[in-house]
């Protein structure tokens, strides 16, 4: 019998060989410049330096010490997590991937509140485990066949603030939202509705859980996207870049939040282990040494104003949307003849999201010439879909 593996995404067909800061290397030795790194996870960069050297140190010293029974690298993490977090979150918590962040975000909105009722939105991804599906919407597929998923949940539609009265109610455990829904197509919330719906959510009392899984940690231009709002979350789920590339994911709620959670209210057997809590150490002194919101910032609005340029007028482009690097081209079409076109002409790995996005989450470091080929090379891609 020959074992295979059961893969669940189509292979894009690479093989990859090494990968450093924005470039990935395949078997036959071709350079692509990343913009896909991994959904994301790879913000930082391949191998960042500061990240391998945590993982090193960790690698010389512990790789397992179970959950009660952490060192010095729990300090470590906490202190450099602090200037990170938004001001009322004074509990963090870590699992190993954002599905689980979300999972434990809903379990506290339920054990605090003692409601059933958990309210998501039209065009959501949370993830694949059968709490998140339960609030997933962007794609019907995903959910097929799964289900009954859990009970309470219920839709409502995104950037629809006038819905929130009636959707949120004395039975509301949490909203959950992500201030750019990632996977959906990237789409930012507007202003008034992350307004009304944080407003809605203190009056019925209910926890706004923000999954800034794809989002936080610099991506957008600020380290949290919901900053941009102007607007707290009572729960913040993060995952995908925060370990610099390590798997983990994080929760962080305020005191209020964790003094009614008792012992044992979760477990996970990875959970906060020591090279995760190096990663995230790592990684967070990385984002404020280098001011890499600041760099996602600047960087984003100039690949934006190039790609907006050589797109203006093309009848397949619907519009360019997004936030700092994350960004995402809206065609007409299905965009995987032009992420095919990226790949194998232009060598510029980039990804889909909803059905007609090109998406694209390029690591923070990229030089000058990697905004102008990454433009380029998505405006040339996109252009001869059109036959322009
Ligand atoms: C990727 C993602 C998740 C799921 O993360 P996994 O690590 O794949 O479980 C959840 N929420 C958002 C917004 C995401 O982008």
């Amino acid at each position: 019998m020959v074992l295979r593996y059961l893969h669940f995404y189509a292979p894009r067909g690479l093989r990859v060989a090494r990968a450093q800061g924005q470039y990935i290397w395949d078997l036959e030795g071709r350079r692509y410049l990343d913009a896909h790194t991994g959904h994301g996870v790879a913000f930082l960069g391949h191998r960042h330096p500061r990240i391998v050297e945590a993982l090193r140190e960790a690698l010389d010293t512990v790789m397992v010490a179970p959950p009660g029974m952490a060192g010095p690298w729990l300090e470590e993490m906490l202190e450099a997590l602090t200037p990170l977090l938004p001001g009322r979150m004074e509990y963090v918590t870590l699992l190993n991937s954002g599905a689980e962040a979300v999972e434990l975000a809903l379990k506290i909105a339920r054990r605090v509140t003692g409601r059933r009722g958990i309210v998501y939105f039209t065009g959501s991804f949370h993830g694949r485990t059968m709490g998140a599906l339960s609030v997933t919407s962007s794609n019907p597929l995903y959910r097929k066949g799964y289900e009954p998923l859990i009970p309470g949940t219920r839709r409502a539609r995104f950037n629809h603030p006038e819905d929130l009265d009636k959707a949120i109610g004395e039975d509301t455990a949490a909203a959950i939202v992500e201030p750019i829904q990632g996977e959906g197509g990237v789409n930012p919330a507007t202003p008034e509705f992350m307004k009304e719906l944080r407003r809605r959510c203190d009056e019925a009392g209910c926890l706004l859980v923000v999954d800034e899984v794809q989002t936080g940690f610099g991506r957008t231009g600020r380290v949290w996207a919901h900053e941009h709002y102007g607007v707290e979350p009572d729960i913040l789920a993060a995952g995908k870049a925060i370990g610099g590339g390590f798997p983990v994911s994080m929760v962080a709620v305020p005191g209020w939040v964790a003094e009614k959670l008792p012992p044992g209210f979760h477990g996970s057997t990875y959970g906060g282990n020591p090279m995760a809590m190096k990663a995230v150490a790592a990684a967070s002194r990385v984002l404020v040494e280098e001011r890499v919101p600041e760099q996602a910032a600047e960087k984003g609005a100039r690949l934006r104003g190039i790609l907006e340029e050589m797109l203006e007028g093309a009848r397949v482009v619907r519009r360019v949307k997004g936030m700092g690097l994350m960004i995402g081209v809206e065609l007409r079409l299905r965009p995987d003849p032009v992420l095919r076109c990226l790949q194998e002409e232009k060598a510029i790995l980039a990804l889909k999201a909803g059905s007609t996005v090109v998406r694209l989450l390029p690591p923070y470091l990229l030089a000058g010439k990697d905004v102008e080929a990454l433009a380029r090379g998505v405006a040339d891609c996109v252009l001869r879909l059109q036959g322009g």
